[in-house]
């Protein structure tokens, strides 16, 4: 069994509340969300993190943010805002070695960045 949980979700052998999917990426809601709104864009293909993607992997990269955008507006929080994360290793605050971005919204950014 792949070691992966995010592979797991995306190949339907762990659950996952999925609300997304094509031929490139998987969007499904965090378990432990911090607003409203927290669904994960991940690629169907393993990345370990951002640092992985390739320049022939522009196609990819363009796609999730574009889901996100596709997705903000699904969820109805397109005009209030939102913001999206991608933490990258270990002063990024990275805890899944599998490339995903965070799609968060439906109240205001309490926190500043850094
Ligand atoms: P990171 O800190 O790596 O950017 O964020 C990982 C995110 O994955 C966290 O927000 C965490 O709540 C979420 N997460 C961890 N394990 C699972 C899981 O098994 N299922 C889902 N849906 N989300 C998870
Ligand atoms: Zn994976």
């Amino acid at each position: 069994m792949n070691a992966c949980i995010f592979c797991r979700i995306i190949e339907g052998d762990a659950p996952g509340e999925i609300v997304y999917r094509d031929d490139l990426v998987t969007a499904f809601r965090d378990i432990h969300p911090v607003a409203p709104v927290h669904v994960l864009i991940v690629p169907n293909q393993h990345f370990t993190s951002l640092n992985d993607v390739k320049s022939e992997d522009e196609a990819l990269a363009g796609r999730m943010i574009l889901v996100a955008r596709k997705l903000a507006e699904r969820e109805g929080i397109h005009k209030s805002g939102y913001r999206l994360i991608v933490n990258t290793g270990s002063h990024g605050g990275q805890v899944i070695p599998h490339l995903h971005l965070h799609l968060i919204g439906g109240q205001r950014m309490r926190h500043p960045m850094g």
